[in-house]
């Protein structure tokens, strides 16, 4: 049917001319911006880390059966994989990095670092007995929650866990690490961040991405990939025999990313005099991010002398020449590879000489406790929630929609400027109970008798106001609503 338009649209004899006598639409700009976020995040964006808390660990009162609920399943990497493909999907179109890090199986809420405690990583994923109707918590992101709780995601052991089945893994992870990176709830029906589970979503939608953009920005370039620098290509690869040491002919660079659909970074490098005669080169996002690299050494006539890749959520790939000699010029390639998680920061070693390289430390990250600061009543992920005897902060996703959330609304101190670079979205696709919850004249107006069924909105809640915002926009641009009514 596509190809049918374009060919008619194509044909101009089989066709008569249109008459453009109408304005034309601006095409792609019906974005979707109904996304909203807690105001809550992580100091540090250049690693933030996940951890798998081991079974036993006290949770409120409750012991942790993360690993014998899903091992009943699955194999653990099998599990493990959708936490690490939900993660992926976010760092893939964010400006973080998330790493993957152990767990001493400290109790959740331990006293200890709210960002970069060694024992366990910022997001600890847990599972504990929940009633039926929750399928995960996540505790609000400081500095809402100001401790070690603050991102730890609590899955309930009771669930029946699926992978794309349900309750498909992978959806629910993408919708938790959305919480713990300082995303709230969409009012859009088909957004991972939407409040019910209502049916699989294992990608992210616009308005997903325009959401966590919108706290962490749109990606990660390195030094070589930005102010005007490219090395994309062989021929624009910088020669980085500069940051050999010249007593260990070695060199590491960090803070390397890989952000786009088919992006190589390409490296030249010319043997140093006191190399040993071997070079090494190694691609490392092992304890730095969850990237898949692809690794290639080339000569400069374009001759592939070595490869290495690795489809893991973070690994070390290396490739090893022997009796290089100096002055002679090599080409690195890395890339992402797209059989694991293909986007993501690294690090790049190269080694001349005969000693062990040491691998390119993680970024310090820590960030000590500090009291919880809570935040307003309008969000939910402020709402406080009981793991047993555990209260924090946080946002339980439920799996029906049968109830309707009621928000809390207070007057905006103006008419928020983000309305005019929007554009009406489809209502068809806003939740019902956002209408109800946010668009409903409830503050002492009556509703227009020429529109009763419309709504007049009066308010808008701060810690909402980016989704009503595009609400208000929505009736707006229709001619329903009127500011003077505020
Ligand atoms: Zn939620």
């Amino acid at each position: 049917m596509l190809s049918q338009r374009f060919t008619s649209r194509l044909t101009k004899r089989a066709v008569p001319p249109r008459r453009c006598s109408r304005p034309r639409i601006e095409g792609l700009e019906d974005r979707l911006v109904l996304y909203s976020t807690l105001g809550a995040q992580w100091v540090y964006a250049s690693r933030i880390t996940y951890s798998f808390v081991p079974d036993g660990a006290n949770i409120g009162g409750y012991s942790s059966s993360l690993y014998a609920t899903l091992n009943a399943k699955y194999p653990t990497a099998t599990w493990q994989l959708q936490f690490q493909k939900a993660a992926a999907v976010w760092q893939a179109v964010a400006g973080i990095n998330l790493c993957q890090v152990g767990d001493d199986g400290s109790t959740l809420g331990a006293y200890g670092n709210q960002q970069g405690d060694s024992r366990f990583g910022d997001i600890r994923i847990s599972a504990v007995p929940q009633s039926s109707g929750t399928l995960a918590i996540c505790l609000t992101p400081p500095p809402v929650n100001g401790g070690s709780e603050a991102g730890d995601l609590i899955f309930n052991s009771t669930s029946n866990w699926g992978i794309n089945t349900n309750y498909d893994l992978e959806t629910v992870a993408i919708h938790e690490f959305g919480h713990a990176l300082g995303l709230d709830h969409s009012a859009i029906t088909t957004a991972c961040m939407y409040a019910y589970f209502n049916g699989f979503k294992q990608s992210l939608t616009t308005d997903d991405i325009n959401g966590i953009q919108s706290i962490w920005g749109s990606g990660k370039t390195d030094i070589f990939n930005s102010n005007g620098q490219s090395n994309g290509v062989y021929t624009s690869a910088p020669n980085i025999s500069g940051y050999l040491n010249s007593t260990t002919a070695q060199a590491a660079i960090p803070n390397l990313s890989i952000t786009k659909t088919g992006q190589s970074e390409w490296f030249a490098v010319t043997v140093p005099a006191n190399t040993t005669g071997t070079f090494v080169t190694t691609v490392q996002s092992t304890n730095l991010s969850i990237f898949s690299p692809k690794l290639q050494v080339l000569s400069t006539s374009m001759a592939l002398l070595g490869s290495a890749t690795s489809s893991d959520y973070g690994a070390t790939v290396s490739v090893s020449l022997s009796g290089v000699r100096a002055g002679t010029t090599y080409y690195v390639r890395v890339s992402g590879n797209t059989a694991g998680n293909p986007f993501g920061g690294y690090g790049l070693l190269v080694n001349f000489g005969s000693q062990a390289q040491s691998p390119i430390a993680p970024p310090n990250t820590t960030v000590a406790w500090a009291a919880s600061q809570g935040g307003g009543s309008e969000s939910e992920g402020h709402d406080l929630v009981s793991i047993g005897n555990f209260t924090s902060y946080g946002d339980a996703l439920e799996v029906s929609t049968a109830g309707v959330r009621m928000r809390a609304v207070t007057h905006p101190a103006a008419v928020p400027s983000a309305i005019a670079g929007q554009t009406a979205v489809s209502t068809s696709a806003i939740d019902p109970g956002f209408w109800t919850a946010h668009a409903v004249a409830k503050v002492g107006r009556t509703d227009r008798a020429s529109t009763p069924s419309l709504p007049i909105v009066h308010s808008a809640g701060r810690r909402v106001s980016h989704a009503f915002d595009a609400a208000i926009a929505a009736w707006k641009g229709r001619g329903l609503i009127d500011w003077a009514d505020a």
